[in-house]
């Protein structure tokens, strides 16, 4: 399989050559020049196999030049139980007849982020090698929250890799901070930068983009690259959960193969729902495909009307990891929906970075509807999200309240009854003091300390290393200026 650039059809790259450089250098994203078939008989095939093994078969339809035995051994570690708190990996939680919760928040950071970082880090050294890469890769990374810890966890001591994570030294949650100062590794480096996580963003903007610091990185025998969803890596993990949860439901016999079945996804750079969308054109029975934003609604509008618009207030919202306004995998789908028209792909990225707008043609505005909805989701309707699913006795994070509610405004407005799974990105102990005050309950003062209030109070457990933070040894306590962030870039590859 090869992939080509979203705004270049005709530079075409291995797979191990598209996450080893993870953005093309035109600026587009490396997407599969086709997609493999998914038939039927493999889905009942899949339906026998663990969550490892089902993850080896579909990434193989995209890595046909890796070595079967190598991602399955890849698979393996990844989704191990020293890992993963379930066997199942990524289990369905039944709802009520004809509505189930996936939840991606059993891994080593208790977000969904996991269920790619865990592999991303091994496709990566892979291609390396394929590559003939000598020099190691050095992953920088800007982080609001979740994906800097997961990164750190999947890259940590993995070959031919070193990690340095930046975050806004106020814009972090206090668990989210623990999580990263904490985080065990010969390869890696948190620092805190001095600003807002705009700053550190464009503070690594800036590096990836200064060839004097990427020429002195060579000749010490590094190269720079990124842990961003816009790298294929990332996303084909992704696409593996949605097919497993179509064979679970299948095998706990509540569908029939073939049967359609939707999926409403929480979402912010359009990476998650992008993979289901990739799921959907292999050939899994995927009905209506549901946007589900927060306040940040710009791409509720984009489905609704044609339009993309980022001239709009920027929310602060409590699921953070939706606060975006820039979508970046959204050119993926756009280039797919055009008919794979790059030429219209770079047009609107330029109208894009221009005036912050663009408009598609009404044959990819028809064609998006067909197959998505969108919807929003304000705070209030998320806290009473998390209250309603808590007097029915599960407990949601706010990320995954959001999806829950534009699911049900959805089969209102649409009488849809197809059967649906709404996705779940994060464990509700990441977000304790959203979801205690939206179940009526007054957080304590210490961030810690709110993780043993919660499990009192709903007799849910808590994920064992969240728990586990109270009395971690702290090892990163560095904290930076903007200007100095090269400065500690190359003192930490010295
Ligand atoms: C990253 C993240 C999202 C958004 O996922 P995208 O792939 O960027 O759309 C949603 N919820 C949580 C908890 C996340 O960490």
């Amino acid at each position: 399989m090869e992939y080509l650039s979203t705004r270049d059809k005709t530079l075409r790259k291995s797979a191990a050559q598209a996450i080893t450089m993870g953005l093309s250098r035109d600026g587009g994203l490396f997407t599969p020049v086709s997609f493999p078939s998914l038939s039927a008989l493999e889905v009942e095939t899949l339906c026998t196999m663990s969550y490892p093994r089902r993850a080896a078969y579909i990434m193989g339809k995209y890595l046909e030049d890796f070595r079967a035995e190598d991602l399955a051994r890849f698979a393996e570690r990844a989704y191990s139980l020293e890992k993963f708190d379930t066997p199942a990996i990524a289990p369905l939680r039944k709802v009520d007849g004809r509505t189930w919760c996936l939840e991606l928040w059993h891994g080593p950071t208790s977000a969904f982020k996991d269920m790619a970082l865990q592999m991303l880090p091994q496709l990566l050294s892979a291609s390396l090698r394929m590559t003939e890469e000598k020099k190691t890769a050095c992953i920088l990374a800007a982080t609001s929250g979740d994906t800097g810890k997961a990164a750190m966890e999947g890259f940590a001591d993995v070959e031919q890799t070193k990690i340095l994570v930046f975050y806004p030294e106020n814009g972090v949650s206090e668990i989210q901070k623990l999580q990263m100062v904490t985080q065990e590794g010969g390869n890696v480096g948190v620092c805190a930068v001095k600003g807002n996580f705009d700053d550190a963003q464009n503070g690594v903007k800036r590096l990836f983009s200064d060839e004097a610091l990427r020429e002195k990185l060579a000749r010490r025998g590094y190269f720079l690259s990124s842990a961003n969803s816009i790298n294929w890596g990332r996303i084909l993990p992704q696409l593996v959960y949605y097919i497993s949860a179509y064979c679970d439901l299948l095998n706990a016999k509540e569908i029939k193969l073939g049967q359609p079945v939707n999926f409403c996804v929480p979402t912010g750079n359009f990476g998650n729902i992008l993979a289901c969308y990739y799921a959907k054109r292999m050939g899994l029975p995927v009905g209506k495909l549901i946007c589900a934003s927060n306040r940040n609604d710009v791409l509720t509008d984009f489905i609704r009307t044609g339009i993309y618009d980022r001239n709009r207030p920027f929310h602060t919202t409590m699921s953070p990891s939706m606060d975006i306004l820039i979508s970046s995998n959204l050119e993926r789908l756009l280039f797919d929906m055009s008919g794979g028209k790059d030429e219209l792909v770079r047009e609107y990225m330029e109208q894009l970075a221009q005036t912050g707008r663009y408009e598609v043609t009404p044959g990819m505005k028809r064609r998006m509807q067909e197959i998505f909805y969108g919807g929003f989701c304000g705070e209030e309707e998320t806290a009473s999200s998390i209250a309603m699913l808590y007097r029915y006795g599960y407990l949601i994070d706010t990320h995954t309240a959001v999806a829950a509610k534009v699911l049900t405004d959805y089969r209102k407005k649409s009488g849809d009854r197809t059967p649906a799974i709404f996705v779940s990105t994060a464990s509700p102990y990441k977000f304790c003091d959203s979801v205690l005050s939206s179940i009526g309950q007054v957080p304590v003062e210490n961030s810690v300390e709110r993780i043993a209030q919660m499990v009192d109070i709903t007799g849910v457990a808590a994920p064992v290393r969240l728990a586990g933070l109270k009395g971690k040894e702290i090892r990163f306590r560095d904290v930076t200026g903007m200007e100095l962030m090269e400065e500690k870039v190359l003192s930490f590859l010295e």
